[in-house]
């Protein structure tokens, strides 16, 4: 039983990461390309690149998705078996964490549909069971929790603590599915609420995080008289830009402190890193931002982890990239 104790451990968290292409902005402005995928495990900065010879320059993960690469494949390589293991019971949570404009929108919503397609695909080929899908969204700004279901909730959410379910939040709208298509519409109209407001808060989308949750429950007849039920949350977090996380040392101590640190992200990158140590870490602050406490079951314990780090290839955003890959590397 050790080598399958030891590959469960391994797939807990699965750090992957993302390089775009340039945009046309950039290409306009000359910006260039800092970074190289050499393989479809590392990225290695350009040794053109001046500060090549002082920091590390190599970075090596589960996977490395280059700026080709679709948004199926990250899906296939990196967040299908996250999903699959949510329909059989498992709770996870999928992650796209990197800078503002380095592409974790673009891909979250194409992963979510892929997981949507997964999911109901599953469905259709697992007739002995019973399946009920359910889906409920929230955005975190400056630690209010909004509903992304329901436009009347004006004011924040609150979060309990229940007995049985651990931290609920309360009044949030949960609608059941009927089908994919349905679904579908379902998440549309959370991205459609996310944008609300963003006009006149022009730095909301880099300091809020997106939730999309499903919770998805089956029952299995195994005769008569024997039902088994399986029972999994499984979140899709669009992360508040990575600019807003405190930078750290390896051992976690402040390197250096912005005015606008997101308290939620930042907890979560300390919760995120001392899951990566295991059984040392000791005490993990869960409960020290919204995003994590909403998070915590899904999230250390048996869950799944999926972290797709996205990152800009522009040398003007050198110092960002670094510091996301700096971030994956810990998660690891
Ligand atoms: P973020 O959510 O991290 O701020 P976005 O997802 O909004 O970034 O991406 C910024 C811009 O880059 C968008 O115009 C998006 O369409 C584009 N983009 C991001 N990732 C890719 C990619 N892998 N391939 C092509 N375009 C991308
Ligand atoms: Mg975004």
């Amino acid at each position: 039983s050790t080598p399958g104790r030891t590959r469960a451990r391994e797939d807990k968290i699965v750090v992957t990461v993302r390089l775009r292409p340039l945009n046309r902005r950039e290409q306009f402005s000359k910006d260039q390309v800092a970074w190289d995928c050499v393989d479809h495990h590392r990225i290695v900065c350009k040794p053109q690149v001046p500060e090549h010879a002082t920091q590390p320059t190599s970075f090596a993960f589960d996977k490395v998705f280059g700026p080709a690469c679709l948004t199926e494949t990250v899906y296939d390589e990196g967040v299908k078996n996250v999903v699959l293991s949510a329909l059989m019971g498992i709770n996870a949570t999928v992650f796209a964490y990197g800078q503002t404009s380095s592409g974790k929108t673009y891909t979250m919503r194409g992963i979510t549909e892929k997981a949507v397609n997964d999911i109901y695909n599953h469905i259709m080929d697992t007739p002995e069971r019973d399946f009920t899908i359910k889906i409920s969204g929230l955005e975190i700004y400056n630690e209010n929790v909004r509903d992304l279901l329901n436009s009347e909730s004006g004011r924040s959410l609150k979060l309990l603590d229940d007995p049985e379910k651990g931290t609920v939040v309360e009044k949030l709208v949960e609608e059941t599915a009927n089908d994919d298509k349905h679904l579908r519409y379902l998440i549309s109209i959370c991205e459609a609420q996310r944008q609300v407001g963003e006009t006149a808060l022009n730095d909301k989308s880099s300091r809020s995080h997106q939730i999309i949750r499903l919770t998805i429950q089956s029952t299995l007849r195994e005769n008569s008289d024997c039902v088994r039920s399986f029972l999994a949350t499984l979140n899709f977090v669009d992360l508040a830009g990575s600019e807003r996380a405190a930078q750290t040392h390896a051992d976690g101590t402040r390197l250096r402190e912005g005015c606008h640190i997101n308290l939620s992200l930042m907890t979560l990158t300390t919760v995120i890193r001392k899951l990566s140590v295991g059984k040392r870490s000791g005490h993990i602050p869960y409960r020290d931002s919204k995003l994590t406490r909403i998070l915590q079951h899904s999230l250390g314990g048996n869950a799944r982890t999926a972290i797709i780090c996205t990152l800009s290839p522009a040398l003007s955003h050198l110092e960002q990239s670094r510091n996301t890959l700096l971030f994956a590397t810990r998660a690891k």
